[in-house]
């Protein structure tokens, strides 16, 4: 186990008192800061502006870097897909999302994930363990300088999802430390209003970020109109049934600012939870509680050896237009990435055939 500290988890005051440890004096730190966080190296080499002797003291004590990149695939409609590890052998995923207007990036909470969704691939690696603030970091440094060039300012603007391997309200407290480090305008000034979590369900969890001022947006995944159905697709349903997460829900509502909506994300399996019926339940469920809320309906993923298929375009144009109808805004996600394994669900740390671009044992 490599005891270095993790820089790049550190906000800019922490790593003001981390280089005063060293005896340097503070502008030393928020030098440090701009290096890691703004300009995104990530090796003590590279900053040269910092004085020769502190970077060979700097590479005793921590790392600029922790990350590996093990592979990288790129799929026709241009999503890269980052398979990584940990300093201790672990995989980490991360999926970038180029869009018109803006690029998505979706990075991992978790390495593999202890819930047991059945519609997921990532749920059949189990937890490996919840990644640190600077591992949260570093995913989004790869991916920018991966797709810009070190350090270059992406020319749209960014939005983070929370939606790649793991459950983010697990790994809460890494997670908002890392959305800290990520906002300061210092580095890369990715704020809170640009990034959204998804949640299987942990009502506890929900509750707290509820009081959270600076928080980012939140998506429940929620795949069934009924406990029934959501028992069997998301266990965690058991312990924290629909009733109890959607009154969570309405607590979490009465924070929203202006303009932002709670988003249920829906993913659609043919002849699982498709039908007229299951929309009608749906759309009275979420008007029973009366919950301003988006629906975003997510055509299944499929992979080996999981059991289902997609909905087919009608059956979730039809879903979408029952919704609709009952006065739920409704959008369909398209899929990104599914021939590389980046889209919903899709996140095992699978390597893909190599007819597809990769980049083995690179690191950007
Ligand atoms: S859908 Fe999300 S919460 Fe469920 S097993 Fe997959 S990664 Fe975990």
């Amino acid at each position: 186990m490599d005891n270095a500290v993790q820089l790049t988890g550190l906000s800019q005051p922490e790593l003001v008192t981390f280089v005063e440890t060293l005896g340097e004096p503070a502008y030393r730190g928020r030098q440090l800061f701009a290096a890691l966080q703004h300009r995104r190296l990530r090796s003590f080499d590279e900053i040269t502006d910092l004085p020769k002797d502190l970077r060979a003291r700097l590479s005793e004590v921590a790392r600029a870097a922790t990350l590996k990149i093990e592979s990288r695939y790129i799929s026709d409609d241009g999503t890269r897909r980052y398979l990584m590890k940990t300093h201790d052998g672990l995989p980490v995923e991360t999926v970038f999302i180029p869009e018109e207007r803006r690029d998505t990036i979706c990075f991992s909470s978790q390495s593999g994930c202890p819930l047991q969704c059945t519609f997921c691939l990532t749920a059949q690696l189990g937890l490996l363990r919840s990644l640190t603030a600077g591992e949260i970091v570093e995913q989004i440094h790869i991916a920018l300088n991966d797709a810009y060039g070190t350090g270059v300012k992406p020319p749209r603007g960014t939005n983070l999802v929370a939606m790649g391997a793991g459950e983010p309200l697990l790994n809460l407290d890494q997670l908002l430390k890392g959305l800290r480090v990520m906002s300061d305008p210092q580095g890369m000034h990715i704020v809170p209003n640009r990034v959204t979590v998804s949640t299987a369900g942990v009502v506890p969890r929900i509750l707290e970020l509820a009081q959270i001022s600076d928080r980012p947006h939140l998506a429940i995944s929620l795949a069934a109109p009924a406990d029934e159905l959501r028992n069997e697709l998301m266990p965690i349903n058991k312990r924290w049934p629909i009733q109890e997460l959607l009154s969570a829900c309405r607590v979490f509502e009465k924070t929203l600012k202006p303009n932002e909506r709670l988003t249920f994300e829906y993913v659609m399996l043919d002849g699982v939870n498709d039908s007229d019926e299951q929309a009608r339940q749906l759309a009275n469920l979420l008007n029973r509680h009366n919950i301003k809320a988006k629906v975003n309906l997510i055509p299944h993923n499929p992979a080996d050896p999981l059991p289902y298929r997609p909905s087919t375009d009608e059956t979730v144009e039809r879903f979408k237009n029952i919704l609709e109808s009952k006065g739920i805004h409704t959008y369909v996600r398209r899929p990104r990435g599914r021939e590389i394994f980046a889209a919903c669900g899709q996140l095992a740390a699978r390597q893909v055939p190599l007819n597809i671009e990769t980049l083995v044992g690179a690191n950007t």
